[in-house]
Parts: C-alpha cells; sequence; structure tokens
C-alpha cells in the first residue's frame, strides 16, 4: 500500500462527514441506533463498530484501520499509552504459571511489568542479552510462552537479529512481541520478519508534537479480537478520541519528519563521535555499533535517538555540559519538533549509584526537525564546559 492511500485515504469517508478535509473528533460516549435489530448487530459486532467508546469510536476506528495499514498487519487497537498497549499484549498470552523471554534493559516499564508486576501473579520472566539469538533458546524453559524484544531498545540501542528469534520462537510454537516505538513502521515492519504482535508508544514520532499519550497494538484480526474482549474492554485503559486524532494529524508528517531526521542525526552523531570529549557513541547507524550490518539490513533508515558517553572526570561535569545547552531541553521521550536529552546520571542516586543500569556519563539524545548547524554549535560549547 502506498503510504499516501494510507494516510490520505484509507478510513476516511468524506462523503459521511460534509466533505471535511480532516477526520472529524467523534466526541460521543456511544452511538445510537435506529432500531433495534441494528443496536444488535452492532453489539454483536463490538470490536468493528462504534458501539461504545470504551470499545470503538469512529475517530479511534480511522487510526485502528491506518496502523493496521503500517505495520501490514490485519487489525490495530488502540490504547491509552505505549505502556498499557504493552501490558495488554502480554497479558493477552500468559497466565498463571508462564514464563517469559525478555532483550535485557528494555523500556523502563515494560521492566517493571515483567519483572515485577507479573511476578504477583505468578508469570516469571527471564532477561537476556538479545544481542545474541542463542540467548532467547537456551533460556526457554518447559512454561515458556512468549519472546518479547524491543529493538532497538531503550538508551543503549541494541538490536535483536529479528528473523533469527522469530524462527527460535517458531521451532518452540512460542509468541513474539515487538515494541517498534524506536524505528516506527516506515523504518521496520515486524510483522514481515514472522513476528506476532508489534506494540508502540505512539507518544513519540507517531503523535510527534510532544503533545500526546498513547499506545498501539497491531497484530491478527482473530487475536485482536480476543484482546478487545479481554484487556482492551475489561482494564479499560483506552485512548480518547481528541488523542485518536491528535495522532491522525501526526501521521500525515510522519514521511517527511523521520526523512528529516534521517538527513541531520547522522551528521550530529558524526560531529560527536569524532570530538574527544566523547568516548563513546550508540547509535545503529553509525560504523562503530558492534551491530550496524544488521542495522542496515533490518531498518530502512536512521532515526533520531543515540546516546553517548562523555569522557568526564565526574558527574558534576556531566551536569555541567547538560546544563549548558541551550537548544536541547532536558525530558524524557522523543519524536516531536525539538530536540531532547535524558542523561543518565538522572537515574543516580547515592544509594544506588554501584547498580545503577547505564553508567553515569551516557546521555540519550533526541535530535528534532531544527537545522543541525545550530545544533552542533550549542554541543560544541556545551562539551567546552567538561
Ligand atoms: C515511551 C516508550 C514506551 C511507553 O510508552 P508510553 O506512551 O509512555 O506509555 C514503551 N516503549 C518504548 C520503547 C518507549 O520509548
Amino acid at each position: 500500500m502506498d503510504l499516501y492511500y494510507i494516510i490520505n485515504e484509507l478510513g476516511e469517508e468524506r462523503e459521511n462527514y460534509l466533505y471535511s478535509v480532516a477526520p472529524p473528533i467523534f466526541q460521543t460516549a456511544m452511538s445510537c441506533f435506529p432500531n433495534v435489530e441494528a443496536m444488535r448487530q452492532s453489539l454483536a459486532n463490538e470490536s468493528e463498530t462504534a458501539f461504545y467508546t470504551r470499545g470503538n469510536n469512529a475517530t479511534t476506528d480511522i487510526l485502528r484501520k491506518k496502523m493496521a495499514a503500517f505495520e501490514e498487519t490485519e487489525d490495530a487497537l488502540i490504547f491509552a499509552s505505549g505502556s498499557a498497549a504493552i501490558a495488554a499484549a502480554v497479558l493477552s498470552v500468559v497466565e498463571i504459571g508462564d514464563h517469559i523471554v525478555c532483550v535485557q534493559k528494555p523500556y523502563s516499564w515494560t521492566n517493571k511489568l515483567l519483572n515485577q508486576w507479573l511476578k504477583r501473579f505468578g508469570v516469571s520472566t527471564t532477561m537476556i542479552d538479545g544481542t545474541n539469538p542463542e540467548n532467547y533458546e537456551k533460556a526457554i524453559q518447559p512454561t515458556t510462552k512468549l519472546f518479547f524484544l524491543e529493538s532497538p531498545n531503550s538508551f543503549t540501542f541494541e538490536l535483536q537479529d529479528i528473523e533469527a528469534v522469530v524462527k527460535i520462537a517458531q521451532k518452540y510454537n512460542l509468541t513474539t512481541i515487538l515494541d517498534n516505538s524506536y524505528a516506527t513502521p516506515l523504518n521496520q515492519k515486524p510483522v514481515t520478519m514472522g513476528v506476532d504482535m508489534v506494540v508502540h508508544s505512539a507518544t513519540k514520532y507517531l503523535s510527534g508534537h510532544s503533545d500526546t499519550v498513547a499506545g498501539i497494538l497491531c497484530g491478527k484480526k482473530t487475536h485482536l479480537k480476543k484482546v478487545f474482549e479481554s484487556e482492551l474492554m475489561t482494564i479499560g485503559g483506552i485512548v480518547s478520541p481528541f488523542n485518536a486524532w491528535l495522532i491522525l494529524r501526526g501521521l500525515r508528517t510522519l514521511p517527511i519528519r523521520m526523512q528529516r531526521v534521517a538527513e541531520t542525526t547522522p551528521q550530529i552523531v558524526n560531529f560527536l563521535a569524532s570530538h574527544p570529549k566523547v568516548s563513546r557513541v550508540y547509535y545503529p547507524f553509525h560504523p562503530s555499533h558492534p551491530q550496524f550490518e544488521l542495522a542496515q539490513r533490518q531498518m530502512k533508515a536512521p532515526t533520531g535517538q543515540f546516546s553517548i558517553e562523555l569522557k568526564a572526570p565526574n558527574i558534576n561535569a556531566v551536569e555541567r555540559f547538560c546544563n549548558s545547552l541551550k537548544k536541547f531541553l532536558l525530558a524524557a521521550s522523543w519524536g516531536g519538533y525539538e530536540s531532547l536529552i535524558f542523561p543518565a546520571c538522572t537515574l543516580y542516586t547515592s544509594e544506588n549509584y554501584a547498580t545503577a543500569p547505564f553508567h553515569w556519563s551516557l546521555v540519550r539524545f533526541y535530535i528534532g526537525l531544527e537545522e543541525p548547524h545550530l545544533l552542533i554549535a550549542d554541543l560544541e560549547q556545551a562539551l567546552a564546559q567538561i
């Protein structure tokens, strides 16, 4: 399917909306029906029709169709956050006594879900170094049901060889879920590599304006119907019609935003990689990344997130660098106009200094849509403060 068709035509019914160019926001809690039979039919097919907004809504439904097309899956469900989508996906696979294998250092709340929350319900998880697919196989137990992937993962951007991991999962009849928030469906299509379910934090690139929190789950129609009837309707972590509309708006500029960060981010990474105050860059599309070749095979283009380690004598020097940046906001997340930094030393307190998951000199970057020479000049003056 052409991007043009997905973005501008699929799911849009302008003839039903007074020929409005932008889709309307159906700010309603429910639909009404002309007669009992119409109501009965809608209720019997609640995941497909706009019966009640905790289930489906006409604005949200447009987004479902577009996201399924982007990921080349049969269907998609929209949630209140990426974390809600991830939790629904995982809960739809496991039950008491089951076991999960997950890539190490995933998104923090994925880690919490798997290693704390689900433990209370008798589901255990083994975290593995996902750079070697064999580690997934080695961690399999008789009760293993699920492989969880996040490629690249958060902060250090390690990849999993998706096809190789899927092959192992299929051999043992296990389900695979992949968090595709880093790459977006434009740059990585996990389902075409055999992954069963794809999850997104739509808060990031898909909405694209740092103004919405939402999540997406893409997969097979039969499975997502079960998720709809169980996790989505029961826990009710749904997106509002307005936030669904904001993401629809974001999708219209997704291709050009991704094109922009693919052009500018490597320039900034190259500047940093050759700077004497930078000891290491973590960027899948930089030749120094140990999985550079896999990144090019598995992803279409570079994106805007990377991390660096600074050659700094202490945390104070890292903080001086961060505080000196004028054109980078200190904030989590990514995907909007504005460039952001998230220094790992914010995770450090005096108690966890020895056990914090990332080196204190690590700083995660998101490169936004600004002119790259302004960002480089800003980095140059801040690096001089170390
Ligand atoms: C932000 C993020 C999430 C969580 O998404 P929310 O929309 O914040 O709930 C999950 N996975 C990754 C990789 C993320 O970056």
